[in-house]
């Protein structure tokens, strides 16, 4: 899969988020179904805050690889989880035939203790992805920021560490979310003075409803752009208009993307196959 983003130099990819619940399995591989009729290049699966729940991402990424024929990437996350764990998890993925990781450290959960946290094996996504590569034959992926990760002292210091994943033996990268394609062009000129080689996939999120902007948005950190705040503004309340302004937001930064060179695409479905149907059908119209 990597291999042929790189030769390609365009790639289309989704994310999508396990069920919630043991019993939406069913639920959940109809989406699956439906997103595999985009033919994406990839599609990844989150991790559980914390590794919790592990057993269903792999589940996920399992029916991905075996039942869909698409290559799955499995999220991983080292910050509530030993050695043994993660040797556990990748053994899981093995049976699974599933090869591909993003590595990644994870936000501490909220009911680890100080000592806990203090005694983990991995302080950042860099050192797990070092012991994967001596411990496993994992394509392993990182993520990245365009507005700078939340913790780091400054965007310098951030693009830095994140040389340090690809040093790691990442062979690519996903994006945070973002909505103004400025600082996307930005953080791509300054990440390549860093001597950041590897492809890099922008990570575009539709905002579909109001609320998203109170949870997931505040989580992730990325400024909304005036444009985006005036849909909200002007649609908020009407929950079809604020769909269809939301997606025609994401075609329009998707397509300046493309207008300037930015190729390769990580689309955040929230698991909604018909957003991502109409998103993918008029980029490669
Ligand atoms: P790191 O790369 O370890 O970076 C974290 C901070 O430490 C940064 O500020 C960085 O600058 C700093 N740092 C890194 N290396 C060093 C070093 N060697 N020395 C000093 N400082 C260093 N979370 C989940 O729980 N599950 C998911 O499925 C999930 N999927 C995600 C997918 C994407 C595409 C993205 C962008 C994020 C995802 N997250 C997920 C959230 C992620 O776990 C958090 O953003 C977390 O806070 C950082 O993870 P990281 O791998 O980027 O950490």
């Amino acid at each position: 899969m990597i291999q042929n983003i790189i030769e390609k130099k365009r790639s289309l990819s989704f994310e999508v988020f396990p069920p919630k619940k043991d019993g939406e399995f069913e639920k959940a591989f109809e989406v699956l179904n439906a997103l595999g009729e985009l033919c994406p290049d990839f599609i990844s699966v989150t991790y559980g805050a914390g590794g919790s729940r592990s057993g269903q991402t792999i589940e996920i990424a399992s029916y991905i690889q075996n039942s869909l024929g698409i290559d799955a990437m499995a999220h991983m996350t080292c910050v509530g989880s030993r050695k043994e764990q993660l040797l556990a998890v990748y053994e899981e993925l093995k049976k699974h035939n599933v090869s591909h990781v993003l590595a990644l450290r994870g936000d501490r959960p909220r009911d680890m203790t100080d000592e806990q946290f203090a005694s983990r094996d991995f302080a950042h996504a860099s050192d797990m992805m070092i012991f994967l590569k001596e411990q496993t034959d994992l394509k392993l992926a990182g993520a990245c920021y365009p507005e700078k990760h939340f913790e780091a002292f400054s965007m310098e210091s951030d693009l830095n560490n994140l040389k340090k994943k690809q040093d790691a033996g990442a062979e690519i990268l996903i994006s945070q979310l973002f909505f103004d394609n400025d600082f996307y062009y930005a953080f791509l000129e300054k990440a390549a003075k860093k001597g950041i080689t590897i492809p890099i996939c922008a990570g575009i999120m539709p905002i579909t409803s109001a609320k998203q902007i109170g949870t997931t948005i505040t989580l992730a950190g990325s400024s909304v752009p005036k444009a985006l705040a005036d849909i909200i503004a002007s649609y908020g309340d009407n929950p079809e208009e604020m769909r269809r302004a939301g997606i025609d937001y994401a075609i329009r930064q998707i397509r300046d993307l493309q207008e300037n060179g930015v190729n390769d695409i990580h689309l955040y479905t929230m698991n909604k196959p018909k957003m991502a149907k109409e998103i993918t059908e008029s980029i490669y119209r």
